[in-house]
């Protein structure tokens, strides 16, 4: 007989696996089909129009924010053998690759020998950037540029970074490196001298909206606009997680897709959780707080994501105390329903007491990963916010 862990385990690959497909099936092929990021499309556009293109980028910004889908695509767009120009006059005109010519299938299709990508945080060390150094000195197989994208930069090892510092200084002509990272700051300033950097944003919510929206309409989804507006509001601002989570509620949905269950499906909260333990500081009942957050533990909740939840959820009661309207505002992430029950617990709550509730649990929260256990950290909260 399998065990319970491992049909979690394969469940989640199964999800994993699902809500990949989706991703990688609307990766954008156009400049005009990358949500957000104008700033970044535009100045890239205009590089290639007016053939002023780097030879090395700093694709730098938030996980899920499209680095590498535009550095995929500046490469198609480079190596393109028809680009398309709409007007050509005007700076802004855009400019897109074909996705015909035999170098956009290639690139498209992932089996472009010239576009070449390494992950830096499984090939960190000098030896791999030692490979590229030599296959940099040959001309492109097939394609006009070669180009080298590296991603999660910031991992290389120092030695390794000194070998890609002397290519960046001489690069040949046909060779763009694109490096793009999370984490800018851990780049040594002589790499960042030589590269023309980028700044990637988190998308914003409507941004995120718009997205998934369009993926909807195309899979013929049935699925509510509050499904959607949780779903960008939890994964804040990062499109390639908005994706996945839309991918796995999918897979596991039948028929029209409403709040509660993906809720359920990703077990972001369990918000009855959430709604008890907040009735229960409302009346103020030191016995059963204890027993209830005990019993949370001991059933293995993630405590830190409840803790995340809790205090998430309390913020948004702090600010419906100030007016209730702004529960449209606070809470567009949540039913109808559920913004009812928020206004009417708020009700209950003195002012100055949910203020502390709210800043004990947040740093409840962060002393959670410092602690060895879990639960100590909400429980000195507890103490302190029922003055005992
Ligand atoms: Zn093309």
């Amino acid at each position: 007989m399998k065990s319970a862990a491992a049909d979690s385990c394969f469940m989640s690959h199964v999800l994993c696996c699902m809500s990949l497909v989706l991703y990688r099936k609307y990766r954008p092929k156009t400049f005009a089909e990358i949500s957000g990021q104008k700033h970044i499309v535009e100045t890239l556009v205009n590089a290639i129009k007016s053939g002023r293109v780097a030879h090395a980028y700093l694709f730098c910004g938030p996980r899920g924010t499209g680095k590498t889908t535009m550095a995929r695509l500046l490469a198609k767009a480079l190596n393109c053998e028809k680009l398309l120009t709409f007007n050509f006059k005007l700076s802004t005109d855009p400019i897109e690759p074909c996705n015909k010519c035999l170098s956009c299938q290639s690139i498209n299709d992932g089996n472009a020998l010239d576009i070449i990508e390494i992950d830096a945080a499984s090939n960190r060390g000098i030896n791999e950037i030692r490979d590229l150094r030599e296959g940099v000195k040959f001309s492109p197989a097939a394609l006009k540029y070669k180009v080298f994208i590296i991603d999660e930069v910031h991992m290389l090892t120092k030695e390794a970074f000194n070998a890609l510092l002397k290519t960046l200084e001489e690069p040949p002509q046909h060779a763009i490196f694109i490096l793009a990272t999370t984490e800018a700051n851990k780049i040594p300033a002589t790499i960042l001298s030589r590269c023309q950097r980028f700044d990637f944003r988190k998308l914003s919510v409507n941004e995120i909206i718009e997205r998934l929206n369009g993926i909807i309409k195309k899979e013929g989804i049935d699925c509510g606009d509050d499904v959607v507006s949780f779903i960008a509001t939890i994964s804040d601002g990062g499109l390639r997680d908005a994706e996945s989570l839309l991918g796995q509620i999918i897979s596991v949905s039948s028929g029209k897709i409403d709040l509660e269950t993906v809720q359920d499906v990703l077990g972001i909260a369990d918000m009855r959780d959430v709604y008890a333990f907040v009735d229960l500081l409302i009346n103020n009942n030191h016995q059963e707080i204890f027993k209830f957050i005990n019993n949370l533990f001991n059933q293995g909740k993630d405590m830190a994501e409840f803790m995340r939840s809790s205090s998430n959820y309390l913020r948004k009661m702090m600010i419906c105390q100030i007016d209730n309207a702004l529960v449209a505002t606070v809470a567009k992430d949540m039913t109808r329903e559920q913004q009812v029950n928020l206004c009417s617990q708020a009700q209950k709550f003195e002012n100055a007491k949910i203020h502390k509730i709210v800043a004990r649990l947040v740093d409840a929260e962060n002393q959670i990963k410092k602690s060895f256990s879990p639960i100590i950290p909400i429980e000195l909260a507890m103490i302190d916010i029922l003055g005992i």
